[in-house]
């Protein structure tokens, strides 16, 4: 992946109105807020893309129809000089044993045929080789923050 400098705000926009066609045939809300200090990130825009694509695939498979909600924020943070992007969801969250599992290759929880258990295991890969990583948590549902450089000096 040849990263450079990102504008994650641009890259959120069209994202996500991609996303609300997706979120509307569900009948599930889709929020995106965006932090008006947004240093630029440092990545490659298709890998994020492809990052950001399978963990909002994985929250409108987690939620429920019409009370489903999924929300995107981007702010600064956590560490100096980082951008983080959270992908959070109202759906049941991950099981505490699992949450050691979910970016091994082909583990998934979904019935036969509607997972190949590797959409986590790319994300995972994708952002390493960027120079980022994601945590994941539990809170009303899952919560994964997808943490990037910002766009120094030598970006
Ligand atoms: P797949 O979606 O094909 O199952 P993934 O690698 O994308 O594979 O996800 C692996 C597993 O992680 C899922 O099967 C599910 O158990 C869990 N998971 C991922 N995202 C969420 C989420 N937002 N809420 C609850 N569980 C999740
Ligand atoms: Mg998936």
């Amino acid at each position: 992946a040849s990263t450079g400098p990102c504008d994650i705000a641009a890259l959120l926009k069209s994202l996500s109105r991609l996303f609300e066609v997706q979120a509307q045939a569900r009948k599930v809300r889709l929020e995106t807020t965006i932090d008006d200090n947004l240093p630029v990130a440092r990545a490659d825009a298709s890998a994020l893309e492809q990052v950001l694509s399978n963990l909002l695939l994985n929250a409108l498979d987690a939620v429920s129809p019409e009370t489903g909600e999924v929300r995107i924020a981007a702010r600064p943070g956590p560490d100096d000089d980082s951008v983080s992007i959270l992908v959070s969801d109202n759906g049941p969250g991950i099981p505490p044993q699992d949450l050691t599992r979910i970016f091994d290759p082909f583990f998934t929880t979904k019935e036969a045929g509607r997972g190949s258990g590797l959409g986590l295991a790319v994300v995972f890969g994708l952002l390493r080789d960027m120079g980022g990583r994601v945590e994941v948590e539990n809170a009303d549902g899952a919560v994964f923050t997808v943490i990037l450089p910002a766009c120094g000096p030598a970006c």
